[in-house]
């Protein structure tokens, strides 16, 4: 048989294997109306169908409550980054600026769009030094004339994620969830607005999942292009123009996994014992591999890690390509390793990146 081969890319990411077996039929056979899903009109029944079903059963799976929306938009994270101050910014109501924390690379990347439309109050910062950690959670004070306030729930290409989320008062929290949207639990009453790009735990990308309090629908959004307006996209069922139509058939499957599995509690348990197998690993490799995040703010689904060494950095990312290991580079900013352990990671596939690393530090320690 085939060597196992997997996949640790931090997205687009690995599918559930029940999912893959089951997107040949469910989105490439015709149907009795002449379509397959890849050719149905976004306009008729059967696409609305799934659509429904879709928002249907994210809402379960989250408990969102009555009053959000759950919107599927064409485009990712980033466009979400000029979406939000587009959208919620409200000067003749007074909410004249945006705030901002600063918890790393993406958060800093959203700052940097939303500086295009208003000014950032940065409300919140990571030390940055060693071991890293989230902002600090207490005494945020976050201007009232802000229109919401942005924190970027984990850092992907750092590593990091918060404990616990901040208290803003008044001012409604907005959180960029991309990489733990679906990971565990999550209370979306704490937040105004949640948006999270599929393509690591929901799954292809060019589909975004935002949900929005209602209240926020009300704000004029005077200059958002109508396919950028929430409260178009919301009125019109996210149907305003074209969706994409493929990728939120598939991440309906995936919900459906998720929920046949056990819902988020079981993909939190899961994701909490294989993060700790590899931490656990490079923790007890006596200074061979080291994880630069701080205990409790360490990222379930981005796992940093360094050599000691730092030259053995490529030998071990070709070593571990031949072991069947891929896509383990971190990123470009902050070099080192980087594992990602989505939902669709399964225990194995951790299993056997441990057992390399084990093998690696003997033959280099
Ligand atoms: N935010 C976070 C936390 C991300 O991880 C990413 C992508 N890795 C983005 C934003 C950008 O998302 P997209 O490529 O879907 O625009």
């Amino acid at each position: 048989p085939a060597k196992a081969a997997w996949n640790f890319a931090a997205g687009p990411a690995r599918l559930p294997d029940a999912v893959l077996a089951r997107a040949g039929a469910a989105l490439f056979e015709r149907g009795a109306d002449g379509a397959a899903a890849i050719e149905r009109p976004f306009t008729g029944a059967g696409f609305r169908e799934v659509l429904a079903d879709a928002r249907q059963r994210l809402a379960a799976l989250l408990g969102v409550p009555d009053h959000y929306r759950v919107l599927f938009l064409a485009g990712g994270a980033m466009h979400q980054f000029s979406m939000l101050p587009m959208n919620l910014l409200d000067p003749a109501s007074g909410l004249r600026r945006v705030a901002y924390a600063d918890s790393g690379y993406w958060s800093r990347r959203a700052m940097q769009e939303a500086a295009r439309y208003a000014e950032v109050a940065v409300v919140a910062r990571h030390a940055g030094a060693l071991p890293l950690t989230a902002p600090p959670l207490d005494d945020w004070q976050v201007p009232p004339d802000c229109a919401y306030c942005h924190i970027t729930a984990n850092e992907t290409v750092d590593g990091i994620a918060y404990p616990a989320w901040p208290n803003t008062g008044a001012v409604p929290l907005v959180a960029d969830a991309t990489s733990c949207f679906l990971s565990a639990p999550l209370d979306v009453s704490k937040f105004g607005l949640i948006y999270a790009s599929a393509q690591k735990n929901i799954g292809p990308s060019g589909l975004t999942v935002v949900i929005v309090r209602e209240d926020l629908l009300r704000r004029p959004a005077l200059a958002a292009p109508s396919a950028l307006c929430y409260r178009l996209q919301a009125a019109q069922d996210s149907c305003l123009n074209t969706p994409p139509t493929l990728a939120i058939h598939l991440a309906a499957l995936v919900f459906d996994w998720i929920s046949e599995s056990g819902g988020l509690v079981a993909m939190a348990s899961a994701n909490r014992r294989k993060a700790d197998l590899l931490y656990s690993a490079i923790d007890s490799s006596q200074g061979f591999y080291t994880a630069p995040v701080a205990h409790g703010h360490r990222s379930t689904t981005n796992v940093r890690f360094h050599l000691a060494d730092e030259r053995l950095t490529e030998v071990f990312l070709t070593d571990a390509a031949a072991a069947g290991l891929h896509h383990l580079r971190g990123h470009r900013q902050v070099g080192g390793l980087r594992a990602s352990l989505y939902n669709a990671m399964p225990d194995a596939g951790v299993a056997a990146l441990v057992d390399f690393m084990a093998e690696f530090a003997r033959g280099h320690g």
